[in-house]
């Protein structure tokens, strides 16, 4: 019945998030319709995915001719806002994903937000945006996933947000000791498989500042109303306290597909054989630790700017990306992350009331700036 296939586009195919999201597209033929596909600079895989699934419109920054696999070159922007299109996947990594977020919520759409930057940037705007665009935000990130999957029926406000956080690849580790770490190192996650960025993200626990910013706003709860306890073993996403002391928990296993999957046919669920199981007698014993803050100075800093109004947590978003890149490239110690960060943050000048490209521009000046103190510092030293 072509009036159930919900029509879809992705921001971000050949990412990691995108690459899973055309899983369960593939794995459910009769349920979507790929419109459009949106990518960077991966052309090989791009093109694979443009035979494979055809959409009418593609936006790339490679180099790929319009009319391509029967496919019209247009701006990302246009994409999302096509009069068919029912549902956005910003699968998108940093701050590029913003104007097409922005234009889908206008337009309207259902937005399928795995990218996270774009709601850390300017949580109050983007919730404002999509109320006035009649559209509505799903997420895809697990934690904040979790907490809706709790929240689903429910009729009073939670009274507390537990995020879960597995603490990353240098979670037995005090920071000090982590002058000399490696990026190989640093990617290596101990129970998730993602993207770079925010593999990085996690190891330094930014990533999960950048949680707690999101669920503040997805959730529309005080930021004092939100914990982050270190769960290693990734098996319980996040949990939901209500008024009379009962706590609900999401589990699942250590796979994007579920929450990827959570979004796209929400509100119903299907069986997709494709996806790992979790299994209750094997999965072993769960632990729950608290955080101590002290040993990531990056979350720290991460809330005490996204808890401030004005431009602040776009320039946070910003400098984290010029800093991870400068991490990647071997061009900084990983130690040097919240520094950089931190010293771009203090030369900010924010703006009251910033409108979604002051926000952009903040979010763009930090991340050049961040690039720059690097190269200038290296000149002087
Ligand atoms: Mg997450």
């Amino acid at each position: 019945m072509e009036r159930n296939i919900k029509k879809l586009v992705i921001l971000g195919s050949t990412g990691s998030v995108g690459t899973q999201t055309l899983d369960i597209v593939r794995a459910f033929p009769d349920c979507f319709e790929v419109i459009g596909l949106c990518n960077g600079f991966n052309t090989p895989l791009f093109k694979v995915q443009l035979d494979e699934f055809k959409p009418k419109y593609f936006s790339t920054l490679g180099d790929i001719e319009s009319g391509y696999g029967g496919a019209k070159a247009a701006p990302a922007e246009e994409i999302v806002a096509m009069p068919e299109v029912d549902i956005v996947v910003a699968a998108t990594v940093g701050c590029v994903g913003m104007p097409a977020s922005i234009s889908a919520l206008k337009a309207g759409k259902t937005l399928g937000l795995a990218n996270k930057e774009v709601i850390v940037m300017s949580g109050n705007l983007l919730i404002e945006t999509a109320r006035e665009g009649g559209a509505t935000i799903l997420p895809i990130d697990s934690e904040p996933s979790a907490i809706w999957q709790c929240l689903e029926g429910e009729v009073s406000e939670p009274s507390r947000l537990i995020i879960t956080a597995s603490g990353g690849a240098f979670r037995d580790r005090t920071w000090a000791s982590l002058d000399d770490v490696t990026p190989d190192q640093a990617l290596k996650h101990p129970t998730w498989t993602m993207g770079a960025k925010i593999t990085i993200d996690s190891a330094t626990l930014m990533n999960k500042a950048f949680e707690v910013i999101e669920s503040r706003w997805l959730f529309e709860i005080p930021f004092e109303q939100i914990d982050v306890t270190i769960h290693r073993q990734s098996i319980v996403h996040s949990m939901v306290e209500f008024a009379d002391g009962t706590l609900k928990a999401q589990l699942g296993p250590t796979s994007m597909g579920q929450p990827i999957q959570h979004a796209l046919f929400y509100p119903s669920r299907k069986p997709n054989s494709d996806l790992p199981k979790l299994d209750a007698v094997t999965m072993g014993s769960l632990t729950f630790e608290e955080m101590d803050q002290s040993l990531y100075p990056c979350f720290e800093l991460a809330l005490e700017y996204g808890k401030r109004s004005g431009t602040y947590s776009a320039a946070l978003a910003g400098a984290d990306e010029g800093a991870v890149e400068l991490f990647l490239n071997g061009k900084i110690k990983f130690t040097q992350i919240p520094d950089l960060v931190s010293e771009t943050l203090a030369a900010h000048t924010s703006i009251a009331d910033p409108s979604i490209d002051d926000t952009i521009e903040a979010a763009r000046w930090a991340t050049e700036t961040t690039l720059a103190r690097h190269n200038h510092s290296t000149i002087l030293s």
